[in-house]
């Protein structure tokens, strides 16, 4: 049985009864009755009837007066209204003032049921689908705030990771955890040094006279907040910050921090309103104080990075070397006091961020830096600068950071050096008069007279020691060509060419002591930019060594091969071996092994310090493998010429990198 209520606005009282007794009560509806406009309206402000038949022609205030007031009063009731004459015009009028149906008088009884029934069925649906839509706007409006909300924290989220500053984090942290709680007042308090009571660090609408206030771990809901990691959220007696600030409701989060646990609170505070907090407050607060630790976090490596990055600085400027540090694009990061000194930079703005070209014109410097980003290895060298100082410069790449270069002043050593290679120079010639004098008298003696067999053999032995002084003064000259000259003429070598024939002149010196002399060359070995006079000496001296040090009928073998860009050059003997003590020092000037085995076997020290020399001209390095008894394993690695370069600009950049000869 429908339970509508329908209200008739009818000034004639059979229209009324027929409405009433032939459609409206056999059909169930309930039936409200007003005889003119001005009832009508009255009718349905204060009963709120489900429809209005309402007549057109009606006393005191006419039927399309009462539905203008409808309109006007916002009352949205369906209205069928009724009219004895069909005017276009009226009906038009009627239906723009929002009447939903109409019937021309007289009707027939079921002719106005059925308006009623579809006028009807038409508002149910229309309240159903107003209440879907309000209901779409409750959901909209929810999703609207959770967006809203997820806004912020991801806005906090951003502002954690670009602001440097602490204080206008916490801040923000604060604020709108009070703004997303609904809350009155918020706090963020962090535990002390002493771990026994937390402070307020950032406050949003704290009372003043509470900002100093420190909070007890023991028994205060922060407290429990800190020793049991999880939230705590009260309301009542129990919900107060310390004694004598209650608050009606109040809810705390943890702050955890990386490894420390849980390092302060995060809590939103109602003191006047009874609104409690709810479990989505709970989750919004954990992101906020998940940021705020973050945050803290960060601020404490930041201030330790910056200390530890003080730290150094403070070492480097303090340090006697220059030194200079630039970024992977050349740009200059640090150039330490003495630096500045040396490069005659009067002023930070000199130096700072410039690119290292634009403000240090030495070539030898720049082209050894452009070395060492080409080719990402560390590269050193000697640097003449403008003032007659001379420095060792050594440029290291580091990673993450750029190149370091650090410049050791050798201006005094070299000085030391050429006054040593004066006195060396001076001194052989000095000595090379007398002693080719008196060599020239040894040679004279037999032509003086007949001479026994005993002077015959003085006279021999003081030629041997003739010999080996002229040798030793040799070998000294020609040391000291190689550490003062730098004008070493480089070419593209055929080592393997160079080896054999080292190899040659040696094969009868070592059938002298019936040695094995091996000697199997490689298919192909690479050619090498170098000096070959300088390289056939390293090979001679290694191979002299071998025979010297290797007891007769042993065996000495020399091998050769390219290796990634390298030759790789072998020298082995079984021979006396060398004691693991001896093995660091055998490339210093007049390093001998004393022993027993060495005893009798002649030489200077300088060999393999000339070797050494040699090689670091060349690029390159030798080491040695060697156990005493068993023998010895001289290795050196040459770099091997650079390919032919497709880039035709790039082979006028260094007259290295053209390759002059084929591969053998
Ligand atoms: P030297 O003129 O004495 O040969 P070097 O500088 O060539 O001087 O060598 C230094 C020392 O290294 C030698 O005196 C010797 O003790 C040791 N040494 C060099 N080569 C060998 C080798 N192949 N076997 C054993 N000892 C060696």
């Amino acid at each position: 049985m429908t339970q509508e209520r329908i209200l008739v606005i009818e000034d004639s009282f059979e229209t009324q009864q027929l409405l009433a007794e032939l459609v409206l009560q056999p059909n169930g509806y309930t039936h409200l009755m007003a005889m003119d406009g001005e009832e009508g309206l009255r009718m349905t402000l204060e009963e709120s009837p489900d429809l209005i038949v309402l007549d057109m022609l009606l006393p005191k205030m006419n039927g399309l007066d009462v539905l203008k007031a409808l309109k006007q009063q916002d009352v949205d009731i369906p209205v069928i209204f009724t009219t004895v004459r069909e005017s276009v015009e009226l009906v038009v009028q009627a239906f723009r003032l929002g009447a939903s149906d109409y019937v021309i008088k007289p009707f027939d009884p079921q002719e106005m049921l059925e308006a009623i029934q579809r006028v009807l069925s038409a508002s149910t649906s229309r309240e159903e689908r107003d209440q879907e839509v309000r209901q779409m706007a409750d959901i909209n409006q929810q999703l609207r705030r959770q967006l809203q909300e997820l806004n912020i924290l991801y806005t906090i989220g951003r502002s954690v990771a670009s602001l440097r500053d602490l204080d206008p984090i916490l801040n923000r942290v604060v604020e709108v955890a009070v703004y997303l709680a609904g809350a009155e007042e918020g706090l963020l308090l962090l535990l002390d040094e002493s771990g026994s009571e937390l402070y307020l660090r950032a406050t949003k609408d704290v009372d003043q006279e509470a900002q100093t206030m420190r909070v007890p771990v023991e028994d205060t809901p922060a407290g429990r907040v800190i020793q049991t990691g999880r939230p705590v959220f009260l309301t009542g007696d129990r919900a107060k910050v310390v004694t004598g600030y209650l608050t009606k409701a109040l809810l705390y989060v943890p702050l955890r921090a990386p490894d420390q646990g849980t390092i302060g609170v995060l809590g939103v505070i109602n003191r006047e309103s009874d609104r409690t907090f709810t479990e989505r407050d709970i989750f919004l607060l954990s992101a906020l104080a998940d940021y705020a630790a973050v945050a803290i976090e960060n601020a404490r490596l930041f201030k330790a990075v910056k200390a530890e990055q003080r730290k150094l600085e403070a070492i480097l400027q303090e340090a006697q070397v220059p030194i200079i540090v630039v970024d992977d694009n050349l740009r200059i990061l640090l150039c330490n006091d003495t630096a500045c000194r040396v490069l005659s930079f009067s002023h930070r703005d000199q130096w700072f961020q410039q690119t290292i070209g634009n403000v240090i014109s030495n070539p030898t410097l720049l082209s050894l830096l452009v070395e060492a980003s080409d080719t990402h290895r560390a590269t050193w060298g000697e640097v003449p600068i403008e003032d007659g100082q001379t420095f060792n410069v050594r440029i290291s790449p580091v990673s993450g950071v750029g190149y370091v270069l650090m410049m050791h002043d050798v201006t005094y050593l070299k000085e030391l050096n050429r006054v040593k290679s004066e006195f060396i120079t001076s001194i052989s010639h000095d000595l090379r008069t007398p002693l080719t004098s008196i060599q020239g008298y040894i040679e004279l003696l037999p032509r003086a007279g007949s001479l026994t067999a005993q002077q015959q053999e003085f006279i021999l032995r003081a030629r041997h020691s003739m010999e080996s002084i002229a040798h030793l003064l040799n070998t000294l000259l020609d040391m000291d060509r190689l550490e003062t000259s730098d004008d070493m003429e480089i070419e593209p070598c055929n080592l393997l060419k160079i080896i054999t024939t080292s190899v040659e002149a040696y094969i009868p010196i070592a059938a002298e002591k019936h040695h094995e002399l091996r000697w199997e060359p490689p298919d192909r070995l690479s050619v090498v930019p170098g000096n070959p006079y300088r390289l056939r000496q390293v090979i001679d001296h290694l191979l002299n060594n071998a025979i010297k040090f290797t007891p007769p009928e042993g065996w000495i073998s020399v091998s050769a091969r390219d290796d990634d860009g390298h030759v790789v050059v072998q020298v082995a003997d079984n021979g006396i071996g060398i004691p693991t003590a001896a093995q660091p020092y055998i490339f210093d000037k007049f390093y001998r092994v004393e022993s027993s085995e060495t005893i009798g076997i002649p030489g200077s020290g300088l060999g393999l310090a000339i070797v050494k020399a040699i090689l670091d001209k060349h690029k390159g390095r030798i080491w040695v493998e060697s156990h005493p008894g068993m023998g010895s394993v001289f290795t050196f690695v040459l770099p091997a010429m650079k390919a032919r370069s497709p880039e035709p600009q790039e082979q006028t950049l260094s007259p290295l990198s053209q390759p002059t000869g084929e591969d053998i």
